[in-house]
């Protein structure tokens, strides 16, 4: 196991290779515990299955597919020689949105796997688009399926090409791409070098995902730490507990939480059952406050330092995808907004501009509506004080999902906060 730590997201078209990346990866780095390959070790030689470890991978990938437990590939954990990598949500799965944004695993990097006889489809173009609008830092390009087109040099340059133009449309940044041909199925290019592609001599994936730059812990941004529950312990008394987002809490420490507006000093912190003197982002912590009841704060505050305290929206302009919805969004629309461990409703007061999804440039300056796979800057009023921060700013606190009747109907980030 390595210390450092990569929260990886898999993108790209259905069909493409994802799960069976996802399979490979943790096949190739034996993350698939020994005990349980070997439970199916005579079964699978009985059968005469080839390669059959690979196989029951993907089966159990399969299996829990059907079983539509939410995980599928997702949070599928693997280690090479730099960091232990964790799979978040890819994109396509329910609530990739969401979670990619709320949850507590926003990824850093993302490999996008683009099948070469297919090259760049419909959700290719979407996932980049989502994946700069919300602030992956760099991407490795498999372009999977060599096997499928004999493992040519040409079709392979073709499809780079058709992939950089994508990117460059998106503005995401093209210089540290690196695109790697590969089959995930047949294993080429993956842990090893392959022999069938003696064309390419740029890195395989298991060195360009070491290679990735380490992702770096917002421990110098101000204190954020949105409160998930309120205890009350005897011997202690109330104790919120949360993830630090960002920042540093110590003892001693004054703090303010914020939309509730009220602070007091730090007098203890807990982590894994322990005091601890301090605590830093990642950790999930419990914590005391000098004169602070059980009823004075509650889930969906934020906690932060009383001198930089966090900020609390009374409108805030914010640039939205709409990944789903049955009719259209018009000015006025009041859905439930989920933003770290807050839900406030919040109408949407106007919508200003339109954007082009597939370039990120203005479509349309106040259009009446927007729908389905559009990208749009909108401003929001919250029904409730919501605390927010500005995307550009701390943007572990600056995106939200947009939820209504069981779906999640849009992601975004936000761009300014109009302060009370
Ligand atoms: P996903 O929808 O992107 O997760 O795609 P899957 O991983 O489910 O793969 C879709 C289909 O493509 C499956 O039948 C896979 O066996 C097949 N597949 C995936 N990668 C490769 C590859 O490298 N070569 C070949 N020949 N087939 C592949």
């Amino acid at each position: 196991m390595s210390e450092r730590h990569q929260n990886l997201a898999i993108i790209g078209h259905v069909d493409h290779g994802k799960s069976t990346l996802v399979g490979r990866l943790l096949y190739e780095t034996g993350s698939v515990p020994e005990h349980v390959i070997e439970q199916h070790r005579e079964e699978a030689e009985e059968k005469g299955k080839g390669g059959f470890e690979f196989a029951y991978v993907m089966d159990n990938l399969a299996e829990e597919r059907e079983r539509g437990v939410t995980i599928d590939i997702a949070h599928q954990e693997f280690s090479t020689d730099e960091y232990d990598f964790t799979i978040v949500d890819c994109p396509g799965h329910r609530d990739f949105v969401k979670n990619m944004i709320t949850g507590a695993s926003q990824a850093d990097n993302a490999v996008l796997v683009v099948a070469a006889d297919d090259g760049v489809a419909p959700q290719t173009q979407e996932h980049v688009f989502l994946a700069r609008t919300l602030g992956i830092d760099e991407l490795i390009i498999g372009i999977n399926k060599m096997d499928v087109v004999d493992y040519e040099e040409s079709t392979y340059n073709e499809v780079v090409e058709e992939v950089n133009q994508l990117l460059q449309q998106v503005q995401f940044n093209t210089d540290d791409a690196s695109f790697i041909p590969i089959s995930a199925f047949e294993g080429d290019n993956i842990a090893e070098r392959s022999d069938n592609t003696p064309w390419y001599d740029g890195e395989i994936l298991l060195e360009a995902l070491n290679d990735l730059p380490e992702p770096e812990p917002p421990t110098d941004a101000p204190l954020r730490l949105p409160i998930q529950d309120v205890y009350t312990i005897s011997g202690i008394g109330t104790v919120p507990v949360g993830r630090i987002e960002t920042g540093v809490m110590q003892t001693g420490d004054d703090v303010s939480f914020q939309p509730s507006d009220v602070g007091g000093e730090v007098k203890t912190i807990e982590m894994h059952h322990e005091e601890v003197p301090k605590a830093e982002p990642g950790d999930n912590v419990g914590f005391n406050v000098r004169g602070i009841g059980k009823d004075d704060i509650r889930r969906g505050d934020v906690c932060g330092p009383a001198d930089d305290p966090p900020s609390v929206a009374e409108t805030f302009q914010a640039q939205i995808v709409v990944m789903q919805h049955p009719s259209v969004i018009t000015a006025g629309y009041t859905p439930v907004f989920h933003a770290h461990t807050a839900q406030v409703a919040c109408t949407i007061e106007s919508i200003d501009k339109k954007m082009d999804p597939s370039s990120g440039e203005v479509a349309e300056e106040n259009p009446d509506f927007i729908q389905s796979g559009d990208a749009a800057v909108v401003t929001i009023r919250p029904q409730k004080p919501l605390s927010i921060e500005p995307s550009s700013e701390i943007p572990e606190l600056g995106s939200f999902a947009i939820r209504d009747m069981g779906q999640t109907i849009a992601a975004g980030k936000v761009l300014e906060v109009n302060e009370k």
